[in-house]
């Protein structure tokens, strides 16, 4: 029988495995040599506290899921481009592997690892493997040439790198195996099978000379060795392919974050900064600098931002791709006298954006657009106190009133007319319900406030409210931009619950609740803070309290991007709307960490709509899945989906409601 196996460098013999070891150091050298002038580049950025060894188990783990096993690439509504770049991230893992394998195996390793392996079975399982992935790698290309030049998704722009980067990976892959088809012509050994698409290219020389082969193969041989160790090289001076580095040390940077999502970073130090926030792309941190190195302009984050898809001047690939240019030129010494904000981001780009984080979570490399947005945000605001004159007006009235209305402190209470609501400033109580401006003073509202306040009288909860005591929390302050004011009242905040022995807060208000939750332990304040659906459904789980099936027809749930995306609260809501439904529940198309904002957050719900309204889009869907009731737990949602419902002229068909009404109404 014949032996089965392989030679080495068969037919190229000594000059091409001395050029092969060559190139590979001088590849290497360079791949390094680019990653360290690379590395000064990012350091372009501000220092920054990351203590990247903590949760290191946590970040490898990540890793391997989300890179490695695809998690973050492979997501739903993404199967094309995910399985597209499973084939081509796999295929050329597989040979890789493969590769060193064999170079393990030679002659000038071989003495160092003393191992042989490549023959008998393990031989025919290895070619087999690397035949498969090879192909793989190519399927994963077409489908990306498709993709990019065939049907050419809005989100994708198409660079002259992209294009070379992919015809070079498909001519190293094809290369190869016309390589291997010469090699396997020259005799044909019929094991050689199982070296499948080498086997079939191999019929393109089965008609030429026994010389003509060798000739072709060494030909072949020495293309596919430049264009491959020139790839290697390629990937470290490529915008296209140095993503295979700083997106996959983006994912073990961001992958498991060092601080609660919903949290934005406080300025420590007011009394000696000489300006707030970023105009200059050297003010942001070298952290936010890498972010803008590791986008792949994937584009997927502006398919799933509600600004963009509501026609506003805003698209977060967009806005990353264009601080990233301002980074390079930056980088070489190009100095930008004119600021950022402006020239390279367009003021009203930056009031576009909702806070909702759509695009950071459901980015497949995790990168943040809005902490770079907040920054900019905060030096129109407060270094150039330049804002639109409604925020003016937020302004003035949080200041002076402390509320967004403007109705100060004495109508905080109306809604508890009828109530047996106590005052937490002068009874003990387990239970904060901290209200919030909106439920406090909106009409609408207020019947979510009783609601609450009905579900936890009925359940036997001690609880208490503030009443003219409870200031607003401070998120419009905080997310447009107005650092200074927000730490000013919020800090006033966290004094008054501190004093008042404060442990425990409900609240039915998402942004209330982030940032008790998560910006409050900034200035000390560390509170156990729920939800109101949270602690609904922990109250039904007691049995404090009957969920009974009163709502009828179809009802859909809209997730608060501050409640599921930001702070991961996705199914005690769920959970409530399974016991109070009567009718059918539908999920609209997106949901969870997909689920698509109201168009309310990050400030905008006091700021003036000169585009299409986002809340339109979000009914749009509602009223697709044929939803009689649009369930939602966050009082901007809940204001924003009636003018919805209002603005689409289905006021007959169609009612918005708080999970807590549903669940008051049926005690
Ligand atoms: S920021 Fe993320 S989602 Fe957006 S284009 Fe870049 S890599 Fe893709
Ligand atoms: S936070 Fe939301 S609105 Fe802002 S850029 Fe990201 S997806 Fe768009």
């Amino acid at each position: 029988m014949e032996p089965v196996g392989r030679e080495i460098f068969w037919n190229v013999g000594q000059t091409a495995r001395w050029i092969a070891y060559v190139l590979m150091v001088v590849s290497f050298v360079l791949l390094v040599y680019g990653l360290k002038m690379r590395y000064a580049m990012w350091r372009l950025g501000k220092p920054v506290p990351f203590a990247f060894t903590q949760r290191l188990f946590e970040r490898i783990v990540y890793y391997i899921k989300s890179a490695i096993f695809h998690k973050t690439i492979l997501r739903p509504r993404e199967a094309y481009p995910g399985m597209m770049h499973l084939f081509i991230f796999w295929g050329f893992l597989l040979l890789a592997i493969g590769t060193g394998l064999v170079a393990f195996e030679d002659d000038f390793f071989r003495p160092v690892f003393g191992i042989t392996y490549l023959h008998g079975d393990f031989y025919l399982i290895f070619s087999f493997i690397l035949d498969l992935a090879g192909l793989l790698a190519i399927v994963g290309v077409v489908m990306a040439l498709i993709r990019r030049y065939g049907t050419r998704p809005d989100r994708l722009d198409n660079q002259r790198d992209d294009m070379i980067a992919l015809m070079w990976i498909l001519v190293v892959l094809v290369t190869g195996f016309l390589v291997e088809g010469a090699r396997i012509a020259f005799d044909r050994p019929s094991y050689e099978v199982v070296s499948f698409v080498g086997w079939v290219t191999s019929s393109l020389f089965l008609g030429a000379s026994k010389e003509g082969v060798t000739t072709i193969h060494a030909v072949l041989y020495y293309l596919h060795m430049f264009l491959s160790f020139g790839l290697i090289a390629y990937v470290v001076y490529s915008g296209r392919l140095l993503h295979i580095v700083t997106s996959s040390l983006n994912m073990l940077f961001r992958g498991v974050e060092d601080a609660p999502r919903g949290a934005l970073p406080a300025i420590a130090d007011f009394e000696t900064a000489e300006e707030f926030g970023v105009n200059q792309v050297d003010g942001f941190n070298w952290r936010q600098i890498f972010d803008l190195d590791a986008c792949t302009r994937c584009g997927r984050c502006q398919d799933r931002c509600p600004a963009y898809l509501s026609q506003k001047p805003l698209s977060p690939k967009k806005l990353i791709q264009d601080l990233k240019g301002e980074w390079l030129r930056a980088a070489n010494g190009v100095k930008n006298e004119e600021g950022l904000i402006d020239n390279v981001i367009e003021e009203e780009t930056l009031w576009s954006c909702t806070a909702c984080l759509s695009c950071q979570v459901n980015c497949p490399v995790s990168i943040p657009t809005f902490d770079k947005n907040i920054e900019m945000r905060r030096y129109l605001t407060m270094t150039l106190s330049k804002v639109s004159p409604e925020l003016k007006l937020l302004y003035k009235n949080l200041q002076n009133r402390f509320d967004p209305y403007g109705m100060g402190k004495s109508q905080r209470l109306e809604w508890t007319a009828g109530l047996d609501v106590k005052k937490a400033t002068e009874e003990q109580v387990d239970v904060l319900y901290w209200v919030g401006c909106v439920a406090s003073l909106d009409d609408r509202n207020r019947k979510v406030a009783k609601s609450v306040a009905t579900i936890m009288n009925k359940a036997g909860v001690s609880f208490g409210v503030l009443g003219p005591d409870e200031k607003c929390c401070g998120d419009p302050l905080r997310r447009t931009g107005n650092e200074y004011q927000y730490q000013e009242l919020a800090q006033g905040n966290v004094d008054f619950l501190n004093e008042l022995g404060v442990k425990t807060i409900v609240t039915a208000c998402p942004h209330c609740f982030n940032t008790l939750k998560n910006d409050y332990p900034q200035l000390g304040g560390n509170f156990e803070v729920q939800h109101h659906t949270q602690f609904i459904s922990m109250l039904a789980k007691e049995g404090r309290i009957s969920l009974n099936p009163t709502l009828e027809g179809v009802a859909t749930y809209h997730d608060p991007c501050y409640l599921g995306r930001v702070n991961q609260v996705f199914d005690p809501p769920r959970d409530i709307v399974d016991k109070v439904k009567k009718g059918s529940f539908v999920e609209m198309p997106r949901n969870r960490d997909e689920g698509f904002c109201c168009g309310g957050g990050g400030g905008k719900i006091w700021m003036e709509e000169h585009h299409q309204h986002i809340c339109h889009l979000r009914m749009d869907e509602a009223i697709g899945v044929e939803a009689a009731t649009m369930i939602t737990a966050c009082p901007y949602c809940l204001i924003m989906m009636e003018d919805a419902i209002k603005d689409k002229e289905k006021s007959e068909s169609m009612k918005a409601l708080d999970i807590s009404e549903i669940v008051a109404g049926g005690l």
